[in-house]
């Protein structure tokens, strides 16, 4: 792993994870477009897309990567840029491991100090306006460095389940809290709250002490199709 002189780009190779990845450029005041929890492999992510937390500035994790190294089938090694070898560089961004082995992704870096973030915790009682919140945001939004991760989670009690809203906040400042984009989820009483500033490491950390070592997780998502606040939620 390497930065280039000017500081624009990271060389990373695809044995790390984002828990190397962003420690490592903590050190220059820099991160990058990539997975929003630490464990998360590097290649895999910056091959199938890549939903991070700068998305809404910069767009998918793929997008931010401008050069590859790949070994194809072949056996011949090549870079792929913008416009050298323009087609893979192009099938390379969601073409995941289907067109050679990638040993090099030079990604695109961000000034990267600290961010105001954290996870905000509410009590079953507000889920309704917890999902109010949710579908207001994924239809107005228009703050750039805003993103979130919202999720409803069962939490067994006795032989009850109770479910609680979670919601994982990013805004990309260091000088900015609360946000009014973020008002409909805050405004809410909370039962956790964890926003502060914190550099990508301490956050990616936070966020990541959700996967269990050597557990398997399931992620399942669903895409719901809405452009009004009614027709999401
Ligand atoms: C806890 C958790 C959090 C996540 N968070 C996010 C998130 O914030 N945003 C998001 O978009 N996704 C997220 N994901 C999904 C994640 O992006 C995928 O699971 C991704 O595949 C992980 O990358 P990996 O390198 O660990 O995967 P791997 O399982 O190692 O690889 C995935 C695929 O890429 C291929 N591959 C691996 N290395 C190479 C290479 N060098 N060249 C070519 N092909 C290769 C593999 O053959 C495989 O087909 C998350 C997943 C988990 C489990």
């Amino acid at each position: 792993m390497s930065v280039s002189a000017d500081k624009k780009t990271l060389s990373v190779g695809p044995g790390y994870r984002f828990s190397d990845v962003y420690p490592y450029l903590q050190q220059y005041g820099l991160a990058v477009g990539g997975a929003r929890l630490g464990p998360v492999g590097v290649p895999g992510i910056l091959l199938a897309g890549g939903i991070n937390f700068y998305g809404n500035q910069f767009g998918f994790s793929a997008d931010q990567v401008k050069r590859y190294e790949v070994v194809l089938a072949n056996g011949e090694i090549v870079e792929a840029t913008e416009k050298k070898n323009a087609d893979l560089f192009w099938a390379l961004k969601g073409g995941s491991s289907n067109f050679g082995v990638v040993t090099r992704f030079d990604m695109k870096t961000i000034p990267s100090k600290k961010v105001w973030a954290g996870i905000y915790t509410v009590a079953q009682q507000y889920l309704p306006q917890f999902l109010e919140a949710t579908a207001n945001y994924s239809s107005a939004i228009t703050d750039p460095l805003s993103h979130i991760v919202p999720a409803v989670i069962p939490v067994p009690s006795g032989s009850e389940i109770n479910y609680i809203g979670a919601v994982i906040l990013f805004y990309d400042s260091n000088t900015l809290t609360y946000p009014r984009c973020f008002e409909a989820f805050t405004s809410l009483s909370d039962i956790g709250n964890t926003l502060d500033f914190k550099t990508m490491d301490e956050f990616t950390t936070e966020t990541g002490a959700a996967v269990v070592p050597h557990i398997n997780d399931i992620f399942v998502s669903g895409t719901v199709v809405g452009k009004t606040y009614d027709q999401l939620l």
